[in-house]
């Protein structure tokens, strides 16, 4: 057999739905914690070697003939826009038109992508490339775990594989699982026998986590489903902030005897189930967060930590709500630091201030409708940084950051010890070296407060004494029985053990 010529594309968004911060083309072009929108042979120049599923594929395919299309990710946000998403889907579905007998495609999507008129963005995608390719060529396709994928992707994509850690750390290896199924496909010549199966509860994200049971045991199931007929088991434990009917969580199953892909997908989805009185939601108000953390602080020898998990922005949050670093001075928080604020003006103010100087400063808060104003304070530069240095944790490491003019405030008030780290570029905190470049050392400190959901505990937990989600406003809601959901499918559930949706929740979203 010649080598197999395979097209590779990818087109990433996590979309939330309940942002107000929008997603045109420009963001996809920019880039944030991932490269900008790539073409060609860039594609490869650009992407081998990352550790992310497009890297791990590339790096994989030693037996193909690698025809790059185009690629593209941007941060989470609200719906991705029309044009935005004809301009990105269009290059690739074109893309592949123009390329001559290509024997399969392999795609680097999310799975959570929600545009301005279609509720699943990647069954749309796959339906323009369906278009061009026809229903019957090999396409694979690797997803996050955080995808909320519908029937209609399940039926369109010949094979997938997901991540199967949070914090994602095998990303790329996510990528090379699609190769080698690719490749599994085109030598027996016939596609894969599939199962997918809809789980009928939503799973809050801080109950995700692979560093937790019961998500590292429900994750360690899977490659001993495979064998025996069966080539590949995965799910998605799903994206809540996202209003559309295929949110939340769904399994995946591929081989080549239908029985037992049929049966390792009711096994997962049978452990699922089993699981839900395990996968609570562990978020707590933020004054009873930061008490704990205060009282837990005077005996340990390691800081606790505080998730500020309603707004993350790896989950499309604005990053600048001010509820928890308002508990912080008002409860008298002492050694304690937080970060990162998405706050340009504030850091360009610090650094026309220069390191020493104390200035009176309206921290973040620019989105009132999220039910938090800026903080007001007199501050004194601690440190500056022009937000390029390189990330040094478990799941950035080696890759630099960008992120603008930053700055360390320390908030001069009498009765609290808070300092603030302030950025120019939204992103989450889910690596140490936001904190040390700037001379803050985490494990120094009495209370650490990230605004991050989950992924922070690759690089964080292991410096922790305690580990606490904390609930104050924000624009990840994950509360999901209170957010105002119109459009999920009927009767799912709102979580473990919660009321199932029947139309509309039954109050506004308080977050
Ligand atoms: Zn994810």
């Amino acid at each position: 057999m010649n080598r197999p010529r395979i097209a590779i594309a990818g087109f990433q968004h996590e979309t939330n739905t309940f942002t107000p911060i929008p997603t045109p083309f420009e963001t996809f072009e920019a880039g944030g914690a991932w490269p900008g929108l790539q073409t060609g042979s860039g594609v490869i120049d650009t992407l081998a070697g990352l550790n992310i599923p497009i890297g791990g594929f590339i790096d994989a395919a030693d037996e193909f003939d690698l025809m790059p299309i185009a690629w593209a990710a941007a941060e989470p946000g609200s719906y991705v826009t029309d044009d935005a998403f004809d301009k990105i889907s269009g290059m690739i579905a074109d893309g592949i038109a123009a390329t001559n007998d290509v024997d399969g495609v392999y795609l680097d999507l999310h799975g959570a992508m929600v545009t301005q008129s279609h509720d699943d963005g990647e069954a749309e995608i796959l339906r323009r490339i369906r278009e061009v390719t026809g229903s019957e060529l090999p396409i694979a396709v690797s997803l996050d775990l955080h995808g909320n994928m519908s029937r209609e992707f399940a039926e369109r994509a010949s094979v997938t594989t997901i991540y199967r850690t949070y914090p994602h750390i095998d990303m790329a290896e996510t990528g090379a699982r699609a190769c080698k199924l690719l490749r599994e496909e085109l030598r027996r010549g016939e596609p894969f026998a599939k199962a997918w199966r809809q789980l009928d509860y939503i799973v809050p994200i801080q109950a995700q986590s692979t560093r937790r049971e019961p998500g590292a045991r429900l994750y360690g199931m899977l490659p001993g489903l495979e064998g025996n007929g069966v080539s590949s088991v995965d799910f998605v434990f799903g994206f809540p902030p996202a209003d559309v009917p295929a949110c939340g969580c769904s399994v995946f199953s591929y081989g080549t005897d239908q029985n037992a892909v049929d049966a390792a997908a009711d096994t997962i989805l049978a452990a699922l189930k089993a699981a839900e009185d395990e996968l609570h939601n562990p978020l707590v108000p933020a004054a009873d967060a930061v008490a704990d953390a205060m009282t837990v602080a005077c005996e340990a020898s390691r800081p606790v930590l505080i998730a500020d998990a309603q707004d993350n922005p790896g989950a499309g949050a604005t990053g600048d709500t001010t509820g928890l670093l308002a508990t912080l001075i008002e409860a008298g928080a002492q050694s304690a630091v937080i970060g990162m604020f998405w706050d340009p003006e504030t850091a360009l103010q610090a650094h026309a201030a220069g390191i020493g100087g104390e200035l009176d400063v309206a921290i973040g808060g620019r989105y009132p409708q999220l039910g938090t104003g800026p903080l007001k304070a007199r501050v004194r530069i601690e440190a500056l940084s022009d937000g390029c240095f390189v990330f040094t944790g478990p799941m950035y490491g080696g890759a630099t950051a960008n992120l603008g003019p930053m700055a360390a405030l320390r908030i001069l008030d009498d009765g609290a010890d808070v300092t603030v780290v302030v950025g120019s570029n939204r992103t989450q905190n889910a690596d140490q070296a936001i904190f040390t470049h700037l001379n803050i050392q985490p494990p120094d400190q009495a209370i650490v407060c990230v605004k991050s959901a989950v992924h922070f505990l690759a690089d964080y937990e292991p410096i922790a004494e305690k580990v606490i989600f904390a609930e104050s406003p924000g624009a990840n809601p994950c509360q999901l029985d209170r957010i105002p959901f119109t459009r999920l499918r009927q009767g799912v559930r709102l979580g473990p053990n919660g009321p199932a949706f029947s139309g509309s929740t039954r109050s506004s979203l308080s977050v």
